[in-house]
């Protein structure tokens, strides 16, 4: 049954003509070729579906902010919410606007000013290299593959075009908001962006925000039940940036978004779903990605909102 839904959704997006556009200031990321799509569902069970380009490894760039803030959670508990807010912003992913509003305290964690703030809460004055593995190690516990790596191309890339994010970093550290020096933040941070994952492990790594923390396939008890529950919520609210209304009325399931064109999102209690496409839609979320999850919602019935 799900076999079928997923062979008929991959099948109707390689038809597919009007396929967004490949993220392009990030050099490294122009050179994805648009035509692919890919598909997976990982249930509480074990079992993974998958169909289309499934296999295939891309970047999960913001995905990442998910991992980064469970990290934070588990580290810092509450005392996290003292570095970043909760509340959506509204605002594209890169916006610098709120940040002169609010004394540089980022809206949520799940836009990039938010998770260079949290990448600096989680450093507590190590290394960046230290911290690299410590995130890496996590991806690849969750997703139970400890094939899992950096790719340290596109890391460079972000690196080398880091004004953007960099002047975020330095605008939060005028105000104080940042501990470490910037550059060693943006390390971090574009080294979780790069992290390379298929489908198939990324929708892995999503099954303990199914099963309120706890990774079912494995029994590994990743968060506490209630820090679960929030990291769902963040993803339906802030999730998409400005498009986050927008995909939860069409989807109505929590979700993340990257500029790679992945987006992972979770039906709690029954799977979770990573989709990935490269062509973006305006506000550089993956165009057919989310196309192929509003097919998938109406065939499985999968929503928060409705049972
Ligand atoms: N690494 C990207 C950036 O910082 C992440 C953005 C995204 O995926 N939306 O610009």
């Amino acid at each position: 049954m799900m076999q079928q839904i997923l062979d008929d959704i991959a099948e109707q997006m390689a038809i597919e003509t009007k396929r967004g556009k490949v993220a392009d200031y990030i050099p490294q990321l122009a050179h994805v070729d648009p035509s692919q799509f890919g598909i997976a569902v990982a249930t509480p069970d074990g079992q993974v579906y998958a169909a289309g380009d499934a296999s295939t490894l891309f970047s999960i760039q913001s995905i990442s902010k998910v991992f980064t803030l469970t990290i934070g959670l588990n580290k810092l508990g509450s005392e996290l919410w003292t570095h970043v807010g909760r509340e959506p912003s509204g605002d594209p992913f890169n916006s610098i606007t709120i940040l002169e509003y609010e004394a540089g305290r980022p809206r949520n964690p799940l836009i990039n000013a938010g998770a260079i703030a949290v990448v600096d809460a989680i450093m507590m004055g190590r290394q960046p290299k230290t911290v690299m593995t410590e995130i890496l190690q996590f991806v690849r516990s969750v997703s139970d593959d400890d094939s899992i790596g950096f790719d340290h191309k596109v890391a460079a890339s972000e690196m080398q075009h880091r004004d953007r994010n960099a002047a975020l970093a330095h605008f939060m550290k005028s105000f104080g908001n940042l501990e470490h020096e910037v550059d060693e933040i943006l390390d971090i941070y574009f080294h979780q962006c790069s992290v390379a994952m298929s489908c198939e492990q990324l929708a892995r790594a999503g099954l303990f925000l199914v099963s309120n923390g706890i990774n079912q396939a494995t029994g590994v008890k990743v968060i506490k039940p209630q820090q679960s529950r929030r990291i769902n919520s963040l993803m339906m609210m802030c999730g998409h940036y400005d498009g986050s209304g927008e995909f939860a009325y069409q989807v109505g399931l929590p979700g993340k978004s990257g500029v790679g064109g992945g987006i992972l999102t979770i039906a709690p209690g029954k799977g979770s779903i990573a989709v990935w496409s490269p062509g973006l839609n305006p506000v550089g979320n993956s165009k057919l990605g989310t196309k192929a999850l509003q097919l998938l919602v109406e065939k499985t019935g999968w929503s928060v909102f409705a049972n």
